[in-house]
């Protein structure tokens, strides 16, 4: 049994990740500032005897002794982020250098959640580790972008000045039950607006493209990096290359839910980027994971948590702390 820290464990990744690792046979420490997480997503666990929760904001220091941690702290929706992207800095960037301190204090294993925004308005397609990114570092995405960024110039600092273990995935969109219905993300909101009838919103052509990853994959691969010997650190895609354009998805949630909403094209927000598809190989290779679960059966799991949670009183008053 170790004994792990989740920090951001009561959001959408984290709170799966944390249900996971108590599966697992671990004690679980769940450290959450509930900015974008809320309680709920970990009210099933908080009972249990090996996880605990604690409600801490990671850009102070935190001392608990583990042996590994998992990184996760960070608003991951372009709308969260962008609302006060010098916190979105500040928690990117203090809270890994407190993350980092404590791994290094612990001698502990720590693993990054980045993102493969670290690649901006690709120009090469799809994405593997090697390409560098086009990123404009005064764009709106910034904040998060050079962020994330920035994060893993300090992974790799402390690796290469301290000897820590660590371990960095980019993460490609990932999806499925957990989100908030206000989150803002593509599916989320797709998938609230079929079901409550309302206008799905498509912002731009539609034809820009993502990839999206079911969310137990995605956890999988995120255990099987930390598991990783101490020589891979990453950085290592985590994504499902299977590309669609955000046309093409608002089709297949109307008619996977049989929903008449309308479709409306609204503007798109400045710097979204035009397309996403990661390389997989490494992970194939370093961590002999690949997704499992393809986009019709993801979305149906997650349109039945959404039929549920909006059956329960509409959305996110249900969710509220
Ligand atoms: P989320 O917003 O649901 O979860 C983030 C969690 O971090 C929330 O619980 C929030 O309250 C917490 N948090 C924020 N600031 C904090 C602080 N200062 N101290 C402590 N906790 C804090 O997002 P998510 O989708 O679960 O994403 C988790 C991580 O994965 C993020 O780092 C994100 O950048 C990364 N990621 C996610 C995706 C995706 O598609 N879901 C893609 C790329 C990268
Ligand atoms: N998007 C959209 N309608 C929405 C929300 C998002 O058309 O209601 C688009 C968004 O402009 C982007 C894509 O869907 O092109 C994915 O958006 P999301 O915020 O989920 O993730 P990201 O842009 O960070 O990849």
């Amino acid at each position: 049994m170790s004994r792990i820290l989740v920090a951001g464990g009561a959001g959408f990744l984290g709170a799966h990740l944390c249900e996971k690792l108590l599966e697992g046979g671990h004690d679980v420490f769940c450290a959450d500032n509930l900015q974008t997480g809320v309680k709920c997503n970990i009210k099933h666990l908080l009972p249990q005897p090996y996880f605990n929760f604690i409600q801490h904001d990671i850009t102070s220091a935190l001392d608990v002794d583990v042996d590994e941690i998992y990184n996760l702290a960070c608003p991951a929706s372009p709308v969260h982020y962008q609302v006060d992207p010098v916190q979105t800095l500040k928690i990117n960037i203090n809270g890994a250098i407190n993350m980092l301190d404590l791994s290094k204090r612990n001698n502990a294993k720590i693993l990054q959640a980045s993102s493969s925004e670290v690649y901006g308005d690709p120009e090469v397609h799809p994405q593997s580790e090697q390409y560098c990114g086009k990123v404009d570092p005064v764009c709106m995405r910034s904040c998060y972008i050079e962020g994330k960024r920035c994060v893993e110039t300090l992974f790799f600092s402390y690796f290469r000045q301290y000897g820590l273990k660590i371990k960095v995935g980019r993460i490609f969109n990932t999806y499925g039950p957990r989100m908030h219905p206000d989150d803002g993300r593509v599916i989320s909101n797709f998938i609230v607006q079929a079901l409550k009838g309302d206008d799905i919103t498509i912002y731009g052509t539609g034809q820009q493209t993502r990839s999206f990853c079911y969310v137990d994959d995605l956890v999988e691969g995120l255990i099987r990096l930390m598991r990783t010997p101490v020589n891979i650190t990453g950085p290592i895609n985590l994504g499902n290359p299977y590309e669609i354009t955000i046309s093409q998805l608002a089709q297949h949630i109307l008619s996977l839910t049989g929903s008449s909403s309308r479709l409306v094209y609204l503007p798109l927000p400045r710097d979204d980027p035009r397309q996403r598809k990661p390389v997989i190989d490494r992970a194939r290779s370093l961590l002999n994971w690949e997704p499992k679960v393809n986009l019709d059966d993801g979305l149906k799991k997650t349109i039945i948590y959404f039929e549920k949670l909006l059956c329960k009183g509409g959305g996110s008053g249900v969710l509220n702390n």
